[in-house]
């Protein structure tokens, strides 16, 4: 399997009525996923889509989504996935970026469509995608009358497929294209090394429940598949459903974020599942806790494995494999791992030259699945992929056995529950309030979701501002998660000769002491 077009028609042709995907408990075969697929496809190409046009989808996820975007592949069309948590400027930021033709869109995240609507310049053809019925305006009804028959089309694993947006230190978010090859190049990669990597075979059953907006969830997705096993698609991170899924489905193979682990741990009905049908974890995204996933391990008894890497480099590049935890010293467990088969990594300074072993520096990732480049941003794209190596932003170091470990950042970003957020976006909608004098955004420890959002504000002389009415200013501007959790307001900010935040220094007494 070499792209997405294709990998619906080769797994019909094996394992047809097996179940590709079970949403909600209704299991789609893989003989309907190549059907439904090519119908999605041939009803894009009615609308008059052109290879390489964007058409974008907002909801959680349902089997239409994921129908659609193998339809789109086949298509030639650019699947782009929007986060359902966005403020609708930000939605709006973003269809007008992409250039997206239509949107595809849940029942849930429709009531927000008007106002994304309002602050674009018109409005885009809208399909209503995961209704139960049938009716005008649905996906099951746009698609109806659409042809089921494969395309006559030929696809280059170079082409686009997916464009996920990804925020920056300049604030405004980009979009990351995927090219088929960054979603199904580490797989053969394994493979052509015949690594076992987490026991991940057609047998195998899956459960997703992090957002395929989000390349960890979509790799997941796409990698599943492309094995041939089924995949058990939640509808987002539910832990009573995800506890009732794993006996029920005899799930052996998940993924989350931390933040899902430290909550699923401390689920009432955890002690009472029966969890061993579990053959290995996945966990990824931000920084794991030593104690958090020794927790893990003694509460879940499966294997567990680590995944290090961005959207820019198509997921995994760097792997802690589940023979790597095994009677492991703590600190090995503080590792990222070792790169995949086929990437390679790099440590350089701050003038690009490479550090001495075990130095810290900058970490840079040659891999077959990095991204084809911004969209419509040759600059950025020239900043972050310099012949063919990504520059993550990560600062770590690789130790004598090859192992990376992420020591900060060197962007300034906050993960909290496993979103990225940029300071930068915060700060500039703080800033423009009329009684903001200054302002700098942190992340602050929390238990729960690892990094919580602090923002420190200089006041205007004389105004009389309360914390309330900065939480006020940022609602609705932005999305809920991006909303400081705290404000603090203080004297004159720590600067730099060029005028720098110190970051740095305004971090230091919340993180003093911790690992
Ligand atoms: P994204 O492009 O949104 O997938 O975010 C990628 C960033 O998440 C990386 O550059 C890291 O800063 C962080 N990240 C991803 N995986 C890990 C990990 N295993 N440990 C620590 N940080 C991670
Ligand atoms: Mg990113």
């Amino acid at each position: 399997v070499t792209t997405l077009a294709t990998l619906p028609t080769l797994r019909a042709r094996s394992l047809g009525s097996k179940a590709a995907l079970i949403l909600r408990d209704e299991p789609l075969s893989y003989e309907a996923l190549e059907h439904r697929s090519n119908q999605a496809a041939h009803a894009l190409l009615r609308e008059g889509i052109r290879p390489g046009e964007r058409v974008a989808i907002l909801g959680k996820e349902s089997l239409d989504a994921l129908v659609l975007l193998f339809g789109a592949a086949k298509a030639h069309a650019v699947y782009v996935g929007l986060n359902w948590r966005l403020a609708p400027e930000e939605l709006a930021y973003i269809l007008e970026d992409s250039g997206a033709r239509m949107l595809f869109v849940d029942e849930e995240s429709a009531a927000l469509v008007p106002r994304v609507f309002e602050k674009m310049r018109g409005p885009l053809p809208v399909v209503r995608v995961g209704a139960k019925q049938d009716a005008p305006g649905t996906f099951s009804h746009w698609c109806a009358g659409a042809a089921d028959t494969p395309l006559t089309e030929t696809y280059d694993a170079e082409d686009v497929v997916v464009q996920l947006y990804t925020s920056g230190t300049t604030g405004r978010p980009k979009g990351v294209q995927l090219p088929h090859r960054s979603l199904l190049a580490i797989a053969h990669e394994l493979e052509a090394h015949g690594e076992r990597w987490i026991g991940w075979t057609e047998a195998s059953v899956s459960l997703l429940f992090v957002p395929t907006f989000h390349i960890g969830g979509l790799w997941w997705l796409v990698r599943g598949l492309a094995l041939g096993c089924t995949q058990v698609v939640l509808r987002g991170f539910e832990p009573a459903t995800i506890l009732a899924s794993i006996p029920r489905y005899r799930v052996t193979h998940t993924c989350m974020v931390p933040a899902m682990m430290q909550i699923l741990l401390s689920e009432p009905g955890l002690q009472q599942t029966d969890l061993s049908s579990l053959e290995a974890i996945v966990y990824g995204g931000a920084p794991m806790s030593t104690a958090l996933l020794e927790k893990g391990q003694r509460l879940l008894g499966c294997g567990f494995a680590q995944i290090y890497g961005m959207t820019e480099t198509g997921n995994c590049a760097v792997c802690l494999r589940p023979e790597d935890h095994l009677g492991a010293l703590p600190s090995r467990l503080r590792a990222a791992g070792r790169p995949f088969p086929g990437v390679k990594v790099r440590i350089l300074d701050e003038q690009g030259q490479e550090v001495a072993p075990g130095a810290i520096g900058q970490i840079c990732l040659h891999s077959p699945a990095r991204m084809a480049g911004y969209w419509r941003q040759p600059e950025e794209t020239r900043k972050t992929l310099v012949d063919g190596w990504v520059m993550t932003g990560d600062a770590g170091y690789v130790d004598a056995e090859g192992f990376v470990y992420i020591c900060d950042r060197v962007k300034d970003m906050i993960i909290s529950a496993g979103e990225n957020i940029y300071p930068a976006e915060i700060e500039n909608v703080i800033r423009s309030h009329p009684e903001v004098a200054d302002v700098a955004v942190i992340g602050v420890p929390d238990e729960l979701w690892g990094e919580a959002v602090k923002a420190l504000v200089v006041k205007q002389p004389g105004s009389h501002l309360r914390a309330g009415d900065i939480l006020r200013h940022t609602r609705g501007a932005l999305a809920e998660f991006k909303v400081p959790k705290s404000v603090e307001f203080t004297g004159p900010l720590p600067r730099n000769a060029s005028g720098k935040l110190l970051k740095a220094v305004l971090r230091e007494p919340y993180w003093k002491g911790r690992e």
